[in-house]
């Protein structure tokens, strides 16, 4: 297992990134996902249903995102091989990230030997009302696109585009066979992890809570 060490942004001190499972591992799962996803799209399009989300219309990166331990070490790889430049924004993008959402992190902090699932439920509802942008998202795309977590590779709606915006996620109609392939494509991560005595849980994409043991 290898470590990287990166500032943080709000000047709090380095953040290490343990990298698990490997990062080809974590490619590989993903091509696999995409490929899966792509045969459930094919068949939802036979029948006549399309995903009605447009290009342009980044509402879903409004959300809390919810990551297994290793795709938040794969998302944390690939910022670390950026450019300089494109490094900088993303940093800027990200104290403000950190400033936005303190207390709802500080929240989740406090609650670490708590109910996390009862506990996310109520902080994403809070990060929604907010309208808080993933800092990932960077003029209208994404800015870790390759890397991007299962939650946003799954998240397509067939409903009114607007309704999106407006309502909460449990509102917006989605295709039942994409979920329950995201599922699938999450427990083969959580199974790669275990292999390597990672925990199973789901943590934030962004999130300063440690990792605990299986
Ligand atoms: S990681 Fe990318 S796709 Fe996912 S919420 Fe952030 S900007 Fe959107």
């Amino acid at each position: 297992m290898s470590a990287m060490a990166h500032e943080n942004p709000d000047g709090s001190g380095a953040i290490e990134i343990e990298l698990h499972p490997p990062y080809a591992t974590m490619l590989e799962l993903y091509r696999d996902s995409d490929r899966n996803l792509e045969i459930v799209l094919d068949r939802y399009a036979a029948e006549g249903i399309k995903p009605t989300c447009q290009r342009g219309c980044a509402a879903c990166c409004h959300q809390l995102v919810m990551a297994t331990a290793a795709e938040a070490g794969i998302a944390a790889g690939h910022l670390l091989e950026l450019p300089d430049g494109d490094r900088q924004s993303l940093d800027a993008r990200l104290a403000l990230w950190l400033e936005d959402t303190a207390d709802l992190r500080r929240r989740l902090q406090e609650s670490a030997d708590g109910d996390l699932e009862a506990v996310t439920e109520e902080l994403a509802a809070a990060y929604w009302q907010r309208r808080i942008a993933c800092p990932f998202l960077a003029e209208g795309n994404c800015a870790i696109y390759a890397v991007r977590p299962l939650a946003c590779r799954h998240h397509f709606s067939v409903s009114e585009p607007d309704l999106c915006r407006l309502a909460p996620d449990g509102v917006v109609e989605r295709m039942v066979a994409v979920e329950e392939a995201f599922f699938a494509s999450q427990d083969a991560i959580f199974e790669e992890q275990a292999e390597i005595g990672i925990f199973p849980e789901l943590v934030w994409l962004l999130s300063a809570r440690e990792p605990g043991p299986v």
